[in-house]
């Protein structure tokens, strides 16, 4: 067991070995009776999507005639002209324009690699359907009524470390939240919508019981966060660096602890403290707050190791300190 400190919670911890995960890590098939449907077109039949009819003879293309590289070209120019009426088209900006353009016009062998990877994409589903949806028509069946999943899990968007794979979640089990490091930022309705529409959603109307954040080795987003110089020089990415900075608080953390560390032991050290941090920041949202003294919601935080092939979970838990007199 060891323990770590977040914003007063105390974090309990376990380790499971690779040969024998505690009861806890048991998955069952649970599948809730779904909540009334208001509408009347669900049934038992297959789910409307998924028809008896050959796989990807759509009768339209995936890109639609009117969305055409000219068209691209065209809605760029319009955009470029608009932008230099303003005035608001930066050096920066309109090469880039260039560049896009130039890169639409030139020949490429796209349209060979592309074919394999439908090809890869039909022989997945085929499988799917054939190994798993057609031998499991109870459990689509109730699917497609609805979903009742236990789980919320925030995962890495890294491929090798898909929850569904590494916990074995079955389909309905497990509502998932996938981004560069697994971060959860704190409640803001500007910043973060797209997270915490998700939240929201699976606390007020899934009504999940556990939400999990599962870190893992090697996490190239985690990395990113310990390499951005701590001088304030200015980002050199549109989006990463201003998301993984969700997770300074475990860097400061970690250097101030294991400063003189090897950089890759501080990242993994930042791998399981950013996961800390964003157990913090789910209490910043109020329907996570309202569902732990409620009792209806738990959190938890994970770390799947896929060198050494283990995973760590420990759970979050709440106690009043004891007050202090003097
Ligand atoms: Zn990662």
């Amino acid at each position: 067991m060891s323990t770590a400190s977040i914003n007063g919670c105390c974090l309990s911890s376990f380790s499971a070995s690779k040969t024998s995960l505690p009861s806890k890590f048991s998955v069952s098939a649970r599948l809730a009776t779904p909540p009334p449907s208001s509408s009347s077109s669900s049934s038992s039949s297959i789910p409307s999507l998924i028809q008896n009819r050959p796989v990807f003879a759509a009768p339209t293309p995936l890109i639609t005639p009117t969305l055409n590289e000219d068209s691209i070209e065209e809605a760029i120019v319009e955009l470029q002209k608009l932008l230099r009426a303003k005035g608001d088209l930066t050096a920066t900006a309109e090469a880039r324009v260039d560049q896009v353009t130039a890169q639409l016009s030139t020949p490429t062998s796209e349209s060979i690699a592309s074919s394999e990877s439908v090809e890869r994409i039909k022989a997945g589903f085929i499988h799917f359907k054939k190994e798993k949806y057609e031998k499991n028509p109870a459990l689509y069946g109730e699917l497609a009524k609805g979903q009742s999943p236990t789980y919320m899990v925030f995962a890495c968007s890294d491929s090798r470390v898909c929850p569904s794979h590494v916990l074995d979640f079955q389909p309905g089990e497990a509502f998932v939240v996938r981004n560069v490091a697994n971060l959860v930022p704190p409640y803001d309705q500007t910043r973060y919508a797209g997270v915490g529409a998700a939240v929201e959603y699976a606390v007020l109307h899934l009504k999940v019981s556990e939400i999990v954040v599962i870190g893992h080795s090697a996490c190239g987003g985690i990395k990113g966060l310990m390499s951005i110089p701590d001088n304030g020089a200015v980002p050199t990415t549109d989006f990463i660096e201003d998301w993984v900075k969700i997770g300074l608080p475990a860097k400061a953390r970690v250097k101030s602890v294991h400063g003189s560390a090897p950089f890759a032991e501080l990242c993994t050290h930042c791998e399981k403290e950013a996961v800390n941090v964003s157990l913090g920041n789910l209490l910043t949202y109020p329907f996570v707050r309202e569902g732990l003294v409620n009792k209806t919601l738990s959190l938890k935080g994970g770390y799947y190791d896929f060198v050494k092939g283990s995973f760590e979970l420990w759970g979050l838990q709440f106690g009043l300190s004891s007050s202090l007199s003097v």
